[in-house]
């Protein structure tokens, strides 16, 4: 049997954490009852479960429990705080979002609402001031990501949030890849989204912040679960895994933030001297912990992440990876075309090691060296 490839797109999700799945177990097949079944005990201990979960995710995130609420993920906590956009309100957001904010946006737009997409600068950073200008009488909502996925640079999201509070607008962030791996400040943010695959949780479950007193409309209508803002059974298991991922992230999220620094930067050096015409994509600083993203000249990312077998590789964001040309993040950014679409995106995690990064530099050096013979010939 070949060994198993070496895990390197900790962006697109993570492996679940064996602590989380043992304390998820039981609420398969031992407490099964649907929580929002408060006739019977089996309903009634479900339904504690999923409170006790809440409590635990407000805490970690210093919010209430009663301004969390559970979703099937990311994806649908995006599209519910955008959702409340009416035509004639004005929403800002940036190029660089994740496809479940750009792509709700984009048919708002078609629906009479005004839509600001801000430009990055060179390293992915959005400038507060470019954000201060772009604020309209009618702007209505404010959603800028707390972290790229791809190049990793790190907003300052408390002072969109401030500058949006003082002009009376409500700011939303896909906190989606901050969440669990960097302290996120949710003080001042009306609404943030997150999911828990991210950060060592189960798949298909992920939560929305809504702060006390604002109003978002549901995606779908039905049993009024979650006060209505999302119908549907919760699901249970998921509630507890996600509050077992994020209280394990609260106890080792800072000692792995700076090992995955330091490992990560130990890439970055050895890339960008060991191979020539290797270039760095982000910021130098303000960047998450196990970000790298290389571009190699004369390659494409296609056939390298092919070649790479021993490893599991990823040129961007799983959920655009179905559709070709360069990444829309790398072009807003300002990289080249066939700079981006010679770029890999590094995304290192709790299992990589000094090890992992040694047979990694070794392999790129041979592949790329081999692909761009290849493409000179
Ligand atoms: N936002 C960001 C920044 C993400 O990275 C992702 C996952 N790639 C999502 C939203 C969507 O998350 P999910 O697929 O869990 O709905």
């Amino acid at each position: 049997m070949p060994e198993p490839p070496i895990y390197l797109d900790h962006h697109a999700t993570t492996p679940c954490d064996p602590r989380v799945v043992e304390a998820m177990l039981p609420y398969f097949s031992t407490i099964f009852g649907n929580p929002a079944s408060l006739t019977h005990e089996h309903g009634r201990r479900a339904s504690h479960a999923v409170e006790d979960a809440r409590i635990a995710i407000a805490r970690f995130f210093g919010t209430q429990p009663n301004e969390i609420y559970f979703t099937a993920g990311a994806t649908e906590s995006n599209n519910i705080a955008l959702n409340s956009l009416a035509p004639g309100d004005h929403l800002i957001t940036s190029a660089i979002e994740h496809k479940s904010v750009l792509a709700p946006a984009r048919r708002l737009e078609k629906r009479g609402v005004e839509l600001t997409i801000l430009n990055p600068d060179r390293e992915g950073f959005i400038d507060p001031a470019k954000l201060r200008e772009a604020l309209r009488p009618n702007t209505k909502l404010v959603s800028i990501e707390a972290a790229n996925g791809e190049i990793g640079t790190i907003q300052p999201i408390a002072e969109f949030a401030a500058l949006c509070r003082e002009r009376g607008v409500l700011y939303h962030s896909d906190i989606t890849q901050a969440a669990g791996k960097i302290a996120v400040n949710l003080a001042e943010v009306d609404l943030a989204s997150w999911s828990a695959h991210k950060v060592y949780g189960p798949k298909g479950i992920g939560g929305l912040y809504v702060r006390r007193g604002v109003r978002v409309e549901p995606l779908t209508v039905g049993g009024g679960q979650e006060k209505g803002i999302r119908s549907g059974t919760v699901n249970a298991p998921g509630t507890i895994g996600m509050a077992s991922a994020l209280r394990i992230r609260r106890d080792e999220m800072a000692e792995e933030a700076q090992r995955l620094t330091a490992l990560r930067n130990e890439l970055w050096e050895r890339v960008t001297t060991e191979i020539a015409g290797t270039s760095v994509n982000g910021p130098r600083e303000l960047r998450l912990p196990g970000n790298l993203n290389v571009s190699f000249d004369r390659v494409e990312a296609d056939s390298l992440i092919v070649a790479m077998r021993r490893f599991s590789l990823s040129s961007g964001s799983a959920c655009s990876s179905g559709e070709r040309g360069p990444s829309p993040v790398l072009m807003a950014i300002g990289v080249s075309e066939p700079a981006a679409i010679g770029s890999i995106r590094f995304g290192l995690g709790k299992s990589n090691t000094e090890e992992h990064m040694d047979m990694l530099i070794g392999d790129l050096k041979r592949i790329v060296a081999k692909l761009r013979e290849i493409s000179a010939a």
